[in-house]
C-alpha cells in the first residue's frame, strides 16, 4: 500500500537475517487488522540501536535517546524502535529515560491500550499477549494491565482513550472507564499542547459526538470550570461536529452551542492557546453566529449582501458552511452557491474597489486623520452596493460630506 508495507517487509527480512527479532507494532496492526487505511508502519526489534544503525546506512537517528532510528527504504521512512520499558515516571508524564529489554512481551506492557499492544510479524503471525484482536472485536478500548496505574503513569492517556474511541467508534471497557474518573484530576499536568491536540484528533475523527460523550462522562475536565462548561453545554449539539470540514469551524460551532460568553470565548481560546490566526477566526465567527442566528429553532433570513460587505467573502463562506451544519433542513435557504452570486452581483466588493481612498476622503474634507475615515469608508460600499450610489469621486464625496455632517451633529 501507498505507505510502504513491502519496504517495510524488507526491513524486518534484513533484521531477521541478521539474527534478530522484528515487528510491526502498534497502531498499524490495530489498523491493518480492522481493515482501516495504514498511515504509518513502526517496527520494534531487540537489535540496539547502534545494531540498527550499522544495518541501515540510510537512517536519521531521530529518538536515540528513547530507542528510537527513522530507517529509509525505497522512498519511505520507518520508525524502528528497540524493545524498551520505561523508567520510572514522574509527575505524572512519561519518563525521559528508557530500559531496552531483550522480550517483545515487555515492550507491549508499557503501551497504552490493548488494541495498541500488538505486533505482527513478516508472515502475519499475531503477538497478542493482552487479547487485542478480541477488543477489536468488541470494539472496546481497555487499559494495558491495571488501568488507575497506567493513568497515573501518563494522565496522556485519559485523552488518549477518549480520542480512540471517537476515532473507531468504540466504547470504553468499565473497569478502564472507571480509573478514568478516578484519575481524570491529573489531566492538569499535561501541556495544554498536548491536550489541545489530542482535542483535534478527537474532533476531526469519525465520530466527534461520541468523545465528547466519553469527555463529559469521565469529567477529564473538572480541574476547569471553563472547558467543562464548554463540553457539557455543548452536549446536545455535538452531533453537527461531523457537517464541519475545518478544526476552527469545529471549535465555533462548541463555543456557539454551549452558549458561551464573548469573554468566554476568548478565554477558552487563550487556555487552549490557539494560534493568533485561529482564535480571531473563531471569535469573530461565534460573534457572527450570535448576530444572524440566535435561536436554534426558527432560523432567520440571513442578509448575505451585508454580511458580504462588512466581512468579506471568505468569513461569509465559513459562516454560511457553519449555518449549513447548524441547519442542515434549510438547504435552500443557506446554499453555499447561494452566497457566491450574491457576491459576485455586489458591483463593488471591497473598500479598494471604490473610486476614493481614505487618504482623498480626509484631505478633501480637511478633516484630521481617525477611526472616523474606516467607517465612511464601509458605509460608502454599502450605499454603492445597495442603493445605487455611482462610483464616482464626486458622487462619493458628496456622500462622504452626508455622512460627516450627519456625524457631527
Ligand atoms: P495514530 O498514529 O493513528 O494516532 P497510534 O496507535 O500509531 O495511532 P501513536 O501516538 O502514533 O498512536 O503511538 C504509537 C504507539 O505507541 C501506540 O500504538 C501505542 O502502542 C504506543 N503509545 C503511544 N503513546 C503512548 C502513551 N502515551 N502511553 C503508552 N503507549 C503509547
Ligand atoms: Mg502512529
Amino acid at each position: 500500500s501507498y505507505v510502504g508495507y513491502d519496504q517495510a517487509v524488507r526491513i524486518l527480512q534484513k533484521l531477521e537475517e541478521n539474527g534478530y527479532e522484528a515487528f510491526f507494532v502498534g497502531g498499524c496492526v490495530r489498523d491493518w487488522l480492522l481493515g482501516r487505511s495504514v498511515h504509518d508502519i513502526d517496527i520494534c526489534t531487540n537489535a540496539h540501536p547502534g545494531d540498527v544503525i550499522s544495518l541501515f546506512p540510510d537512517h536519521v537517528p531521530t529518538g536515540l535517546k528513547h530507542g528510537t532510528v527513522s530507517v529509509k527504504q525505497g522512498g519511505f521512512l520507518f520508525e524502528v524502535t528497540t524493545y524498551r520499558t520505561e523508567g520510572k515516571y514522574e509527575d505524572y508524564r512519561r519518563p525521559s529515560t528508557v530500559q531496552f529489554v531483550s522480550d517483545l512481551r515487555l515492550d507491549l506492557e508499557r503501551r497504552d491500550f490493548t488494541i495498541n499492544a500488538m505486533a505482527m510479524d513478516r508472515h502475519q503471525n499475531l503477538q497478542d499477549p493482552f487479547a487485542g484482536r478480541e477488543d477489536l472485536s468488541r470494539k472496546l478500548i481497555r487499559a494495558v494491565g491495571n488501568p488507575a496505574e497506567r493513568f497515573q503513569e501518563d494522565a496522556l492517556r485519559l485523552l488518549r482513550a477518549v480520542r480512540f474511541a471517537a476515532q473507531l467508534d468504540f466504547s470504553i471497557e468499565t473497569r478502564t472507564m472507571a480509573a478514568m474518573k478516578q484519575t481524570a484530576p491529573l489531566l492538569d499536568r499535561i501541556a495544554v499542547e498536548r491536550v489541545r491536540e489530542e482535542l483535534n484528533k478527537m474532533l476531526k475523527s469519525q465520530s466527534p459526538e461520541k468523545g465528547c460523550e466519553w469527555l463529559c462522562e469521565a469529567k477529564l475536565f473538572a480541574y476547569s470550570p471553563l472547558l467543562e462548561q464548554l463540553f457539557e453545554q455543548s452536549k446536545k449539539h455535538t452531533w453537527r461536529l461531523r457537517h464541519l470540514s475545518s478544526l476552527p469551524q469545529k471549535w465555533t460551532l462548541l463555543l456557539f452551542a454551549a452558549r458561551l460568553s464573548t469573554d468566554a470565548v476568548k478565554a477558552v481560546c487563550e487556555i487552549l492557546r490557539f494560534s493568533k490566526r485561529d482564535s480571531e477566526r473563531i471569535e469573530l465567527l461565534v460573534d457572527w453566529l450570535y448576530r444572524v442566528q440566535p435561536q436554534w429553532d426558527a432560523p432567520h433570513e440571513v442578509e448575505w449582501k451585508s454580511i458580504l460587505l462588512e466581512t468579506g467573502k471568505e468569513i461569509a463562506q465559513e459562516l454560511n458552511s457553519l449555518l449549513l451544519a447548524c441547519w442542515w433542513n434549510q438547504k435552500e435557504r443557506f446554499a453555499q452557491d447561494a452566497v457566491h452570486s450574491v457576491y459576485e452581483a455586489l458591483p463593488v466588493k471591497t473598500t479598494k474597489e471604490l473610486a476614493v481612498t481614505g487618504r482623498d476622503l480626509y484631505v478633501v474634507l480637511g478633516k484630521k486623520q481617525g477611526e472616523w475615515i474606516g467607517r465612511v469608508l464601509v458605509s460608502l460600499l454599502k450605499q454603492t452596493a445597495y442603493d445605487g450610489l455611482p462610483n464616482t469621486p464626486e458622487a462619493l464625496i458628496a456622500a462622504a460630506k452626508k455622512e460627516v455632517a450627519l456625524d457631527e451633529d
